[in-house]
């Protein structure tokens, strides 16, 4: 059983002004399904075809092809589902609470933006819940992510925006953090608490 491109819950135009259709078309249409492809090309015939993708980010491996495009389709999977039109505001229920005890939404919000913009080149920011339960913002480089054992911070990602310029360039161009301001707009914040519960 092979990979797949997941489909998603909403239209390409569904997240303007913030994200724009043309970029949320390319990015899910091409960009994403040439990870699902190249992982599944990568992966073919080895110990870790039939494994999940949260299997094969925490397993780890040394081969890029698999390092690359299975963190590229576990990451773009999980961020088409961290977007909404129209959503929240503001996190909600043990999220809200967690990042009460790192500061404030307002505080995580600056910490968040800070990892998104400083990371140099391609990669995530993220909000990780530890296995206490507790919250940390990080990034990764290229396609990693927390999941992986090479993560600087490890743990479970339950919010993650792509710096990658593949996802801003056609509407902000050089103003990265332009894109991760507008990004709070769209945070899909029930989906944040569904995974934190997970
Ligand atoms: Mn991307």
């Amino acid at each position: 059983m092979s990979f797949e491109l997941p489909k998603l819950n909403y239209v390409y135009d569904a997240l303007e002004p913030t994200i724009d259709a043309r970029t949320m078309e390319i990015h899910h249409s091409k960009h994403h399904q040439a990870y699902v492809d190249n992982l599944n090309n990568a992966i073919a015939g080895t110990e870790l075809e039939g494994k999940s993708i949260e299997e094969i980010q925490k397993i780890g491996t040394d081969k890029p092809a698999v390092r690359n495009n299975g963190g590229g389709h576990y990451n773009h999977s999980l961020f088409w589902e961290l977007l909404t039109p129209g959503g929240r505001k503001a996190p909600v229920g043990n999220v809200k609470a967690e990042i009460e005890k790192i500061g404030g939404f307002e505080k995580f919000k600056e910490d968040f933006s800070n990892a998104a913009k400083t990371r140099f080149g391609s990669g995530w920011a993220w909000l990780v819940k530890n296995s206490d339960g507790s919250l940390t913002v990080t990034s990764t480089p290229n396609q990693d992510n927390p999941l992986m054992p090479v993560a600087d911070v490890q743990g479970t990602p339950v919010l993650g925006l792509d710096v990658w310029e593949h996802a801003y360039y056609l509407k902000y161009q050089n103003k990265r953090p332009d894109y991760v301001a507008a990004f709070f707009d769209v945070i899909n914040w029930d989906k944040v608490e569904e995974l934190y519960n997970k």
